[in-house]
């Protein structure tokens, strides 16, 4: 699988902001770091926007969510054209799914709705492209491609803070994630990327 090209488009991560994830990390994973090692997953989004501008705009701001530092960001970003930009370095960790965090990579694609990027084959074929070079390179397995709104029933999510343990968005619903995953694995099989076992999702308990 080819590395899809890929527009370098970093926003602003100083010390502070490390720092601040640091913090982050310490509080909702127990973890004394801010990079993001060995990520286990992908998590899916899309930005409740029309135009990708505002969403770089919003991830450099760096203002608080949820009431707390450091601002949201995605690693990466994915245009309405098929243009990825990466935003962030991969070994960073980003806020972009509570509960997951500290183990995934995230992926913004521009749009409104799941289904504005699976009627946009530009956009969905850069997604899955992206997303499978990723798994390739990293060694993700298919089962760990989860939409934002999956977040909660993934094996992997883990969150220290009790308010923040049911957290979710509406972005990337199941029965739109299996669309994608099928066509991931249809990706896959042409590249020879192994997909791994079958997904175990639990009950979150929310
Ligand atoms: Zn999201």
């Amino acid at each position: 699988m080819p590395q899809p090209s890929t527009v370098w488009k970093p926003i602003p991560f100083p010390d502070s902001r490390k720092q601040e994830m640091l913090t982050y990390a310490e509080e909702h994973y127990g973890l004394h770091t801010f990079r993001l090692v060995h990520p286990q997953a992908i998590v899916e989004h899309f930005t409740v926007t029309t135009t990708f501008d505002p969403v770089y705009n919003t991830f450099a701001a760096n203002t608080p969510d949820l009431g707390e530092l450091p601002g949201t960001c995605a690693h990466f970003v994915i245009d309405t054209d098929g243009t990825i930009y990466q935003l962030v370095p991969m070994d960073l960790m980003c806020r972009h799914t509570v509960g997951l965090n500290y183990t995934a990579v995230g992926i913004e694609m521009v749009g409104e709705s799941d289904r504005d990027i699976l009627d946009n084959p530009q956009q969905l074929t850069a997604a899955l492209n992206l997303t499978l070079w990723l798994m390739q390179r990293l060694h993700i397995q298919l089962r760990n491609v989860l939409g934002h709104n999956e977040s909660l029933t993934s094996p992997l999510h883990m969150e220290l803070v009790s308010s923040f343990r049911c957290q979710t968005h509406q972005d990337w619903n199941h029965a739109d994630m299996e669309i994608f995953r099928r066509g991931l694995a249809r990706l896959a099989a042409r590249f020879g990327v192994s997909l791994g076992p079958p997904a175990t999702p639990v009950d979150s308990g929310c």
